[in-house]
């Protein structure tokens, strides 16, 4: 956390990097693809093109007719739907080579289970395995590759600095950054800059845990007063879970444009509760998804998804629609992440950060709903395709930059290389497997729950 607060008085001393660093600038040169399908937005589907500037990675025109698409440009014929890719508001995706964890029991607070025997022994050994070995950066790629198979293009939370292999909130140019840690035990120091940051524009975003508990646990309770307290309820604060805040909390959480991380599956786990995130929403917070990490949340965010698509549809009434939930994972999530100008949205002059999915259906919020993972085509972040169906990816990429791997036991391809991110960029899968299992018994990218584990606890609010 010190050298996380640190970077914000390297930041006063003068903002120079260019805004898109690392994989931007290494995007290939080329003639554009135009990329058909539905695309999805917002306000549903139509059919179109996508043409995508490959030399800056932007999406340069939207087509209705094919007669509109640059002659020379790349065609990818696809019957599907286009979505934006998937922006992940809240992960600790370094953790994400470790297995799921399940104690069978539910805790009163963040606090109870991380100080206890049991996750120290079945997780924690684990994750000093992994740094003791020099494998924390590669425990974080191959989070990354998880969170990419489910059309993960963006994540926040990851705090290795390694080069990376999706859009990585954490990295410098975004100026977002988070306390992990107990808010209620930060240094005063680490409060002053992080307000003075937020009130200059040095910092974007400050994620906070806070309220990570059941709701009816005093110390849960009281993390909120005191983020008010110290003056945090400010613009560009994000709360991550908020499992026991009021409707007063977010009324002023949404008078002081202060957004929600919802991260329903690792809090029904942990705690039997989630989030009241019907009155957040109602009282106009901004809310994003996102799955916290693998070890008690989802696999990736599209996984994330469904679980809260289950939970709305059984104890809301529906009140959390598919589109809502679209929206929570693309276009709100961007606004959250403070990216919402670039990211987030299938549009003109946007980043080409999208994926290619199935059509399940008519209504495509519910069609991605009942998109797995092992049914992506394609993935492409800066308009470069990294992961999706083989020939798809033959065609697109030099065949010897691909590896195999296996997702929910189908075969796809995925391009880890890119020599413009130092020796991890020139490591193939195997050779990162390899790496992974000499120290622990690494998680496979999608895990099923234990037998006559049910998802998540069925004693809900
Ligand atoms: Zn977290």
């Amino acid at each position: 956390m010190v050298a996380r607060f640190a970077l914000v008085a390297l930041a006063l001393l003068g903002w120079s990097q260019a805004y898109f660093a690392g994989r931007c600038a290494a995007a290939e040169t080329g003639v554009p693809y135009a990329i058909s399908g539905r695309i999805v937005t917002e306000d549903g589907a139509r059919r179109g093109w996508v043409v995508v500037n490959r030399n800056d990675g932007s999406i340069m025109d939207i087509c209705d007719r094919e007669s509109e698409v640059p002659p020379s440009a790349i065609r990818i014929r696809h019957e599907g739907y286009i979505f934006p890719g998937l922006i992940d508001t809240h992960n600790h995706c370094h953790w994400n080579s470790i297995p799921m964890w399940r104690s069978g029991k539910l805790y009163e607070n963040r606090y109870e289970w991380r100080e206890g025997e049991e996750y120290d022994e079945e997780v924690k050994a684990a994750r000093r395995a992994i740094i003791d070995a020099g494998l924390d950066s590669r425990s974080l790629k191959y989070g990354e590759i998880r969170a990419l198979v489910g059309g993960t293009t963006m994540l926040q939370g990851s705090e290795v600095p390694a080069p990376y292999l999706v859009r990585n909130l954490d990295e410098s140019p975004w100026r977002a950054y988070s306390y992990v840690e107990d808010v209620t035990q930060a240094p005063p120091y680490y409060i002053l800059q992080a307000r003075m940051g937020l009130q200059y524009g040095i910092i974007n975003r400050l994620f906070l845990h806070v309220a990570e508990g059941k709701s009816t646990d005093p110390r849960t309770q009281a993390e909120f007063p005191f983020v008010e307290a110290v003056g945090l309820t400010m613009p560009g604060v994000v709360i991550i879970h908020g499992v026991a805040l009021t409707p007063a909390n977010f009324q002023t959480m949404a008078q002081n444009n202060m957004y929600l991380v919802w991260s329903p599956k690792t809090n029904l786990v942990l705690y039997g509760e989630t989030a009241d995130v019907v009155t957040a929403l109602g009282a106009g917070v901004t809310v994003a998804l996102g799955p916290d990490w693998t070890i008690s949340g989802s696999d990736n965010l599209l996984e994330e998804l469904k679980v809260a698509h289950e939970y709305s549809a059984k104890h809301l009434g529906g009140a959390i629609t598919p589109r809502q939930l679209f929206k929570m994972a693309t276009s709100d999530a961007a606004k959250v992440a403070g990216v919402g100008s670039m990211l987030g949205r299938i549009a003109e002059g946007y980043q080409a950060d999208l994926f290619l999915a199935p059509r399940l259906g008519p209504d495509p919020f519910l069609s991605l709903l009942k998109t797995y993972s092992k049914d992506i085509e394609l993935v492409l972040i800066d308009g470069k395709p990294l992961y999706g169906k083989r020939q798809l990816m033959r065609d697109l990429v030099d065949p010897a930059e691909l590896d195999v791997i296996t997702v929910s036991h189908k075969k796809k391809a995925i391009d880890l290389i890119e020599p413009g991110l130092g020796p991890f960029g020139l490591e193939r899968y195997d050779e990162l497997i390899d790496a992974l299992e000499a120290a622990i018994e690494i998680a496979p990218l999608i895990e099923d729950e234990p037998e006559g584990h049910p998802g998540y606890p069925r004693r809900l609010p």
